[in-house]
């Protein structure tokens, strides 16, 4: 599903961001990438999304060779792949239905198949009762519930989520984690969940990728993230 072989991610200046790290995901895996701010977390993630490249090693994701892709195949790349941020990213003007929709409309969806996947994905969050609320009706939490629907409106092998619970208290977290496990489970999508939160990722009892100042230091089935 997912390799990491020697990457390293130099930015400008000078800054090691990541550090000959090698990885092994397997497909239904649940990981959470953990390490504290400036560990290396994101820049793993927007490698994986082809938003970075990397200064050295090969990324394979879903078959592709990430570090050799061509711009021209990012967008059909990363449509195999469902992506939720920190902060949601949702379109202010648009419904919870459309907000989910968009996503399908732009890379020419049928209609037919719009309306079978949007509410089945919003039932998957939890959310066939708000689908036309706007977001700024919605609670940080069910904002967040929109965008991961969103992620998965494509039926993505992979799901990636950057700080998903960035924005909320512990009890919203875990009610995204919650949400985050049951997709796992049912649908079998690859979840990698980065997080700096402690207790998110020791409730969770999965595997522990820890990352700190670009390199691995820990990889714990059923782990925890002590600092
Ligand atoms: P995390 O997600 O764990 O907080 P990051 O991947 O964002 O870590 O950052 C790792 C290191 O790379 C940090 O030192 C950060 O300042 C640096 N960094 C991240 N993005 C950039 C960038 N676009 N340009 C330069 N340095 C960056």
């Amino acid at each position: 599903m997912i390799k990491l072989t020697n990457i390293s991610k130099i930015y400008p200046k000078n800054i090691v961001a990541l550090d000959n790290v090698s990885l092994h995901i397997k497909p239904q895996e649940f990981v959470c990438l953990a390490g504290q701010s400036g560990a290396g977390k994101s820049t793993l993630i927007r490698l994986l999304t082809a938003e970075e490249r990397p200064t050295q090693g090969k990324i394979k994701v879903l078959g592709w060779d990430v570090d050799l892709i061509k711009p021209r195949h990012i967008p059909l790349f990363r449509r195999k792949i469902g992506i939720v941020f920190q902060d949601f990213k949702l379109l202010p003007r648009k419904t919870v239905w459309e907000n989910v929709a968009y996503a399908l409309m732009v890379s020419d969806t049928p209609d037919k198949e719009i309306e079978r996947m949007v509410p089945k994905v919003l039932e998957m969050v939890g959310l066939s009762r708000k689908q036309q609320q706007f977001p700024n009706e919605l609670s940080a939490g069910e904002q967040q519930r929109v965008s991961i629907a969103r992620a998965l409106a494509h039926e993505p092998k992979l799901l990636l989520a950057d700080e998903p619970t960035g924005n909320l208290d512990l009890i919203r977290a875990l009610e995204i984690t919650d949400i985050l496990k049951r997709i796992n489970k049912i649908l079998g999508t690859t979840i990698i969940l980065a997080t700096h939160n402690k207790d998110v990722v020791n409730r969770l009892r999965k595997r522990v990728i820890t990352l700190d100042n670009g390199v691995v230091i820990r990889d714990q089935e059923k782990g925890r993230y002590v600092i």
